[in-house]
């Protein structure tokens, strides 16, 4: 280690411990510790990778120094390049120059290449469960003992890596990928608290799909379920990052807007249903027009109180039954 790095130890493993422990969004918590492992190495670059369900490819989660487009791309067989090699032996790699190792593959062409590399596994209960690697541009930036510091992170980090895989698991609705009602039911009360202590506005909208029920008559169940994952990818693109998608139901949805007032809520909600409206969804047997009824409410407070999330939902949902009564393919906001 050189004397720079040594001192910045104590810092950054400080930082680390704090990052673990907290309850941040799985892939924010990686990115910070990829982050933190540059700063502490001086690689140019570091990502976390975990293996899928059936444990036969990497996948990257989170990185520092690679661009976002890149994260998504970036994946490996188990048994290919350093990092499918690392996953499918379980032994650390430290590698000087990448020149002189068979087990290096090019995936594209980075903007800042690679010449020297460390990869460790990552593992839980006894499991693999991925590979964390950090690279670099300059010949031999890494020695031995960057590898047992890599090593100590990832085991550090692998019961939250886990643990987090499993939550994630546990509050996701499977077909469409959006927050279940397990989540809202937790997580809603505790917006609320916020906004209230933040003093910020509260919006929810309430989304269902008109005539749903004609989609499965016609066209059968499994072609209505691949119509509400489309369904709820469109109302996800059409959110920011913070806001919450959630399967309230059947073929009804539950947007949760911190910071939202009524009159931004109705914008995000009209932006919602145009974007379900604009273009039909492709089906095997062709194109098909869907819509949506959206009732908003922003989270009020009478006569001192704060009213209570089961109030605010009722509030949208009544406000999305005028929606359906005036016509369907509208919002309405609840008064
Ligand atoms: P509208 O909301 O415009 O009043 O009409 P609708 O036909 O959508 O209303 P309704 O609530 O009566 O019907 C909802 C339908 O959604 C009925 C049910 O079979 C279908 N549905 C609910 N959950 C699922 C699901 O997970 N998959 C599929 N394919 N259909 C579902
Ligand atoms: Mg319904
Ligand atoms: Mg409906």
């Amino acid at each position: 280690m050189t004397p720079e790095q040594l001192a910045r130890l104590p810092g950054v493993l400080f930082e680390i411990g704090k990052v673990v422990g907290s309850d941040h969004e799985p892939g924010q918590t990686l990115a910070r510790i990829s982050e933190l492992i540059c700063e502490l190495t001086d690689a140019d670059a570091c990502s976390v990778m975990l293996l899928d369900g059936d444990k036969k490819r990497l996948l990257a989660k989170a990185a520092y120094g690679l661009r976002a487009e890149r994260i998504h791309r970036l994946s490996f067989a188990v048994g290919e390049g350093v990092a499918g090699w690392v996953a499918a032996r379980g032994e650390p790699v430290l590698i000087d120059d990448v020149t002189d190792d068979p087990r290096f593959v090019v995936l594209e062409k980075a903007r800042t290449p690679i010449v020297s590399m460390v990869c460790v596994p990552i593992e839980a209960r006894g499991e693999r469960v991925g590979v964390m690697t950090a690279t670099s541009g300059t010949r031999a930036c890494f020695a031995a003992h960057h590898v047992e510091l890599l090593r100590f992170i990832a085991r550090t980090i692998a019961l939250d890596v886990e643990n987090l895989r499993l939550h994630k698991v546990a509050v996701t609705d499977p077909l469409t990928g959006a927050y279940n009602r397990e989540f809202l039911q937790q997580r809603l009360p505790a917006e609320i608290a916020r906004a209230v202590a933040a003093e910020a506005p509260l919006a929810v909208a309430m989304i269902d799909v008109d005539h749903f029920k004609d989609v499965n008559d016609r066209f059968g169940h499994d072609v209505g379920d691949d119509v509400l994952a489309e369904v709820a990818a469109r109302l996800k693109a059409a959110i920011r990052g913070d806001d919450l998608l959630v399967r309230y139901g059947g073929e009804e949805f539950l947007t949760v807007l911190p910071r939202a007032d009524a009159g931004r809520a109705w914008e995000v909600a009209e932006r919602m249903r145009a974007r379900l409206g604009r273009q039909p969804v492709a089906l095997p047997s062709g194109p098909l027009a869907i819509a949506v009824s959206i009732g908003v409410a922003q989270l009020r407070t009478v006569v001192g109180v704060v009213e209570t999330s089961a109030e605010l939902i009722r509030r949208a949902d009544a406000a999305l039954y005028t929606a359906k009564a005036k016509g369907r393919n509208r919002v309405e906001v609840a008064p």
